[in-house]
């Protein structure tokens, strides 16, 4: 389905069945049989968000705004009309805007408020506008660095780890980072899967009893029509062997209109239901944020994040602790940050791997032990994430195991037990 069907299928009330038509029909389920958007439900317009509404969209209504259809179907997918609201020349070098045309790119209306008059050093420009860089490529660079097509017994189904799946629900998302891991089967701007491109994977994981954890990403499966969603849901709780059920997300971060009243009234219908959402830098940290995630988390759904460790936008200490202490003010459990995978063209995000564990080193003991995360490197060729840690575990002297605190200092634990 190309971004403007997708477009179309979520924002008119036309009689349209859902999904792409001639392969992912859910027959007898149209547009006109699902109750009719009413309101938005979601309220929260920050100041800097409306200052951006009375420049670039005087005649939207807070209602319009707030709408993640209207976000979605006014979202900038090219160079040209994102620079007419964004000075792109003070942005990026010149050879990029001569290039940027053919990269994909998409920033719904909403995250691009966060960026209006920032300059190239802004870091959400850095993540979601394309770049000349992204053309350099760089040794050990792969369009699917995690080998994912290896470990896929079935399509849109990841099986890598004995007891969980990962399930590839769909191939579009609001925003296009442009560091994304699966940049080769996102960031094309085309696809919503849907019913019958799903039951190879579902009936996969009926008949796999090991399998009690499901984790739905994509793409972005918060981008799908709520009907969709609750569909994959339903047909995952009704699998007994099904324990927990997860969503990868950065919905929330870059069109958290979409998490309205309704919308998480119907996910926790499906608990035990975890959400893992993507952010990327403390500025992603607004209002509407807050709204969002208070949301889920009053519905019950623990909410745990996911940052990719990227050269010159979150790549220090105070930075990465800055997020993750407004994280935990979200309601957020600070969960991964991992190293950049090597995706073709990455490798202006890329840090050196002492880079995270410099960050995490700075944080332990510094701040609250909930604040710090897993720092982890997912495994190129399929190996899995595998966790780092700074070192300060130093030896054994005797009877004593030796020991570095946070501050460097040596310590000793009598280790005489055997
Ligand atoms: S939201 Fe996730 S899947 Fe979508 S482009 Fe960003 S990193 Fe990739």
């Amino acid at each position: 389905m190309n971004a403007k069907l997708i477009e179309e299928s979520i924002s008119s009330d036309s009689d349209v069945p859902l999904g792409v038509p001639g392969y992912n029909v859910m027959p007898g389920l149209t547009k006109n049989s699902m109750p009719k958007y009413r309101h938005p439900e979601f309220s929260t317009i920050s100041q800097q968000t409306r200052t951006f509404i009375g420049k670039y969209f005087p005649n939207t209504s807070d209602e319009q705004w707030n709408s993640w259809r209207w976000q979605i179907k006014n979202s900038y997918t090219s160079f040209s009309q994102l620079n007419q609201v964004i000075d792109f020349k003070r942005m990026i070098d010149d050879e990029s805007i001569a290039v940027n045309e053919k990269l994909p790119l998409r920033i719904t209306p909403y995250y691009a408020s966060l960026i209006d008059g920032a300059g190239a050093d802004n870091p959400i420009v850095k993540g979601v506008v394309p770049s000349i860089k992204e053309l350099q490529l760089s040794p050990g660079e792969a369009s699917d660095p995690l080998n994912e097509g290896d470990f896929a017994p079935v399509p849109n189904i990841v099986h890598r780890y004995p007891d969980r799946v990962l399930f590839l629900a769909t191939g579009f998302c609001s925003t296009y980072c442009r560091y994304c891991t699966r940049s080769h089967m996102v960031a094309k701007d085309k696809m919503h899967y849907g019913k019958a491109a799903w039951q190879a994977g579902l009936e996969y994981i009926r008949s796999n009893p090991a399998v009690r954890d499901v984790l739905i990403s994509g793409g972005d499966p918060l981008t799908m029509p709520e009907a969709h969603l609750e569909y994959l849901l339903d047909n995952l709780r009704s699998i007994p062997h099904v324990e927990i059920i997860r969503i990868g997300t950065k919905v929330p971060v870059v069109l958290p209109q979409r998490i309205t009243n309704s919308f998480v009234n119907m996910l926790r219908r499906y608990h035990p239901l975890f959400m893992s959402i993507h952010f990327m830098h403390p500025l992603e940290l607004t209002p509407e944020v807050h709204e969002a995630c208070t949301k889920l988390a009053n519905a019950g759904i623990p909410l745990g994040s996911q940052t990719v460790l990227l050269k010159g936008i979150n790549d220090s200490v105070p930075v990465m602790t800055a997020l993750m202490q407004g994280l935990l003010r979200n309601r957020v459990r600070p969960y991964y940050i991992y190293q950049c995978d090597p995706i073709p063209g990455s490798g202006h995000f890329r840090t050196p791997v002492e880079k995270g564990l410099e960050i995490i080193k700075g944080m332990r003991g510094f701040t609250s032990g909930y604040a710090i995360p897993h720092f982890v490197i997912d495994a190129p060729g399929g190996g899995g994430k595998i966790p780092l840690l700074p070192e300060y575990y130093a030896g054994r002297d005797g009877d004593n195991i030796v020991l570095h605190n946070y501050e460097g200092k040596e310590f000793y634990y009598p280790d005489t037990v055997k």
